[in-house]
């Protein structure tokens, strides 16, 4: 059994371990407390006395007047130094890794400041025996400040009369330097420096300190650290360096940027002199033997960028994956996004993602394919955006912002940033979702697909006409406007604005509650990412579960910092989505949208969507696994005028047919609330003879329960007419017969197509009483 002891010291050792320290232990076996602001005033005597009797003797030794003087001003400088701040030896960054569904490592993240630490232990002895040889050599022996190099540097300051850049720093002193931010550039500095160094040395052991400062160190090339450094350089962990390599990077530590051998053959020339040298220092010291001196001095050094050092530009993907964990951070520790990201690039983040690799390869595939993705006549590069979300947990599972070379970071993100106009895939989300989900309509309701005009607005048919009565399921099929706003208005503005902020449409506002909100001419417009979690909602039975990119991120210690659960919510009725999905899956079989089908059995739903002058084309479709929308268009609105199917339905099949190569086919569940009943499609209303007669309108369809129509359809009229005029018939009239014709209340002056069957008001004039005598039945229509 341990003691309470030895608990307590394991405790303080694990926590200082986290810190990347070990604590010195002292020879009663307690674990000496590091505790900066518990400073001992004795031990600051005792400390501030050696760091004096350096400087006295070297005074006295160069026979200099007035130490009264002198320890005065030291006592002074001593007092106000603020003993080293371990924690601060520990502000260095710690790089953050993303990980994919596989925990495969998709990106690191890290600031300018980028360090990837490696334990002492782990570090090659030659590299320790390079650094200290060429650096430090007395370091094991000194105590924080080594007094032969320091009376040198004295003598120097002296004589070039405070000219001097005052060097002789040892490891510990420059692992101060690099820590304490201290930037004052004179003496006093570097008293304070020697009292620190000093301190230091007493708490930690020598491992501890040189193990800070290999990982903290600058080496060049934007490098900070040995690991990154070694990547940098190598493109390998520096466990792999060879000694030709390790006194490479020992040689750079000097002047990283003159060394930099990236800068040019010069400054590759000196560094490899400079490398001589420390092999050289480390024959001269015994740490190598001549064999190996010579050996390392003909190996020829290969520089290569790594992975991690390159700065390898993030996808679109880990962009979009910064951006949430950045907001989640701001909203849950309430810190400002500079903080946010500060945290992100620093703290060593364990960041698990919902990126599913094989689909997002396929996503990859698709956007970088040339015959989809060039250059337009006018030189200007088509863009587009596409999310993919699981439908059973809301992941986004693949994500791409863009097509082309990706340049830099955290650039504009077309999946999650751009917001464009939906156009006609909004349809479901605004009008037709809402008018199904209060019952107010369903695919068999009756609309006119007539002229409208709401103040000075006079919404208009791509096709450039008007189809008269026609069913929902087919003024979605053929995504007719007309239709869809008088379904808007017919549930109120209102409803429908506040429907599709239910369904995650984040980036409405008071001005899109106007009828044009039914065809997707919104005031700024929607996210690719917002439309698939609304798409998302009619593939999962009315269930909005947020769209996320990761599922947790994880400290360095292991503790949760962000946990993203899945949130489900129900939003709509189930009956409701299922309706819309089974207008769209008509879309896909016989409507705009043909060439989206997946096939093999597996049940496909999807909307098309176009915008005036057809500036944006969308796609949004589903199938019971997995929703993906997918938008094209010019990052500067302009003209498309590609050939149909266009882009974003290529991308999206191509994409969608990949992803579900593998799965077994399914089809959507329906809900048991769903009932059939016969409808006219002209009306919604129960057949009457009047429908029978006009022919073509009455269908089986399917409702939710408690939706079926009880009222009888009052757009179909049926009416006598003569036979021979053709108008309605009078009494007088010998040949009669029954006819069915649409009625409408309205005028419009540009006719629908089935305006010929419009029922007629005309009455027969041919035929009367006196006519029936005269004639005595015998008429001649033509005389
Ligand atoms: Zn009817
Ligand atoms: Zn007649």
């Amino acid at each position: 059994m341990p003691s309470k002891n030895d608990e307590k010291r394991k405790g303080n050792k694990i926590k200082l371990k986290r810190l990347g320290l070990r604590a010195k232990t002292t020879k009663s076996g307690k674990t000496e407390k590091i505790d900066n602001n518990n400073k001992k005033n004795t031990k600051r005597k005792k400390i501030g006395w050696r760091v004096f009797k350096i400087l006295l003797f070297t005074m006295l030794g160069l026979g200099v007047i007035g130490t009264g003087v002198v320890i005065g001003v030291l006592t002074g400088i001593i007092d106000k130094t603020e003993n080293v701040d371990l924690a601060q030896l520990q502000s260095q960054k710690l790089t953050s890794f993303i990980y994919d569904t596989e925990e495969k490592e998709i990106a690191a993240l890290f600031s300018e400041e980028n360090r990837i630490n490696i334990s002492y232990e782990k570090t090659p002895k030659y590299l320790i025996d390079a650094v200290v040889s060429i650096e430090d050599e007395r370091f094991w022996k000194h105590n924080g400040v080594d007094i032969k190099r320091t009376g040198a540097a004295i003598v120097t300051y002296i004589f070039n009369g405070g000219n001097s850049s005052f060097g002789g720093s040892t490891i510990t002193q420059q692992l101060i330097k690099n820590s304490t931010g201290d930037k004052e550039a004179d003496w006093t500095r570097k008293i304070r420096e020697w009292y620190r160094a000093i301190s230091l040395e007493k708490k930690l052991e020598k491992e501890d300190i040189l193990e800070s400062y290999l990982n903290t160190i600058y080496l060049g090339a934007g490098a900070s650290g040995i690991e990154v450094a070694s990547h940098t350089y190598f493109n390998k962990s520096v466990t792999e360096v060879n000694l030709a390599e390790a006194a490479t990077l020992a040689a750079v530590i000097q002047l990283p940027e003159t060394y930099n051998p990236y800068r040019g053959e010069e400054a590759a020339k000196k560094l490899k002199k400079r490398k001589e040298i420390v092999l050289a220092k480390m024959l001269e010291l015994k740490k190598i033997n001549k064999e190996e001196y010579e050996e390392a001095l003909k190996y020829e050094i290969k520089y290569e960028k790594g992975k991690i050092a390159t700065g390898t530009t993030y996808t679109y993907f880990v962009d979009a994956v910064i951006e949430s964990v950045a907001a989640d951070l701001m909203e849950k520790q309430n810190v400002s996004k500079e903080m946010a990201l500060q945290m992100l690039y620093g703290n060593g983040y364990k960041i698990y993602t919902t990126q599913v690799p094989s689909v997002q390869k396929s996503i990859d595939e698709a956007f970088s394919n040339k015959s989809w993705f060039y250059n337009d006549k006018a030189g200007t590069f088509m863009q587009a955006g596409m999310v993919i979300i699981d439908n059973s947990n809301g992941n986004v599972v693949g994500l791409s912002g863009g097509a082309g070379e990706k340049e830099t970071d955290r650039s504009f993100n077309r999946a999650t940033q751009a917001i464009r106009q939906p156009g006609s895939t909004f349809k479901p989300i605004s009008a037709y979702g809402p008018a199904f989900e209060r019952g107010i309509s369903y695919p068999g309701m009756g609309i006119d697909d007539s002229q409208l005009t709401v103040g000075k607005w006079t919404p208009r048919n791509y096709y450039g006409y008007f189809n008269g009565y026609v069913s929902a399921r087919s003024a979605i099929n053929l995504s007719m406007n007309i239709p869809a706003v008088r379904t808007l208005q017919s549930v109120g503005v209102d409803y429908g604005y506040e429907f599709a902020k239910k369904l995650g449409i984040s980036t409405l506002n008071k001005n899109d509650k106007t009828l044009s909100l039914a065809l997707g001419g919104l005031n700024r417009g929607v996210t690719v990412l917002d439309m698939t979690g609304a798409y998302s909602v009619f593939a999962n039975n009315g269930i909005y579960l947020e769209p996320r990119l990761y599922t947790k991120v994880v400290d360095p210690n292991g503790k949760e910092i962000l946990s993203n659960k899945e949130s489900a919510q129900r939003v709509m009725k189930d009956t409701a989505a299922y309706l819309i999905t089974d207008c769209l899956k008509t879309v896909v079989t016989t409507g705009t949208a043909t060439s989206t089908r997946l096939g093999g059995g597996m049940e496909t739903a999807g909307k098309t969507g176009n915008t005036n002058d057809d500036k944006d084309q969308w796609f949004a479709g589903y199938s019971p696994y997995y929703t993906a929308v997918v938008w094209n268009g010019y990052d500067q609105p302009k003209s498309i005028n590609r050939p149909y199917p266009y882009t974003s339905m290529r991308v999206w099949t191509d994409v969608m047919k990949k992803v579900h190569s593998s799965l077994a086919a399914k089809g959507f569940t329906r809900p048991s609330g769903i009932v059939s009943a016969t409808v006219c499609t002209h009306s919604g209303k129960i057949p009457t003879e009047a429908c029978k007669l006009y022919g073509g309108v009455i269908k089986t369809e399917i409702f939710g329960s408690g939706t079926v129509p009880t009222d009888t359809c009052d757009v179909h009229k049926m009416a006598t007419i003569c036979k021979v005029t053709g108008k309605i018939a009078n009494e007088h009239c010998l040949e009669t017969e029954e006819k069915a014709y649409i009625t409408r209340d309205t005028q419009p002056k540009i006719k629908p197509r089935d305006w010929n069957r419009m029922i007629i008001t005309d009455k027969c004039t041919l035929h009367s009483k006196s006519s029936a005598e005269e004639d005595n039945g015998n008429v001649n229509p033509y005389n």
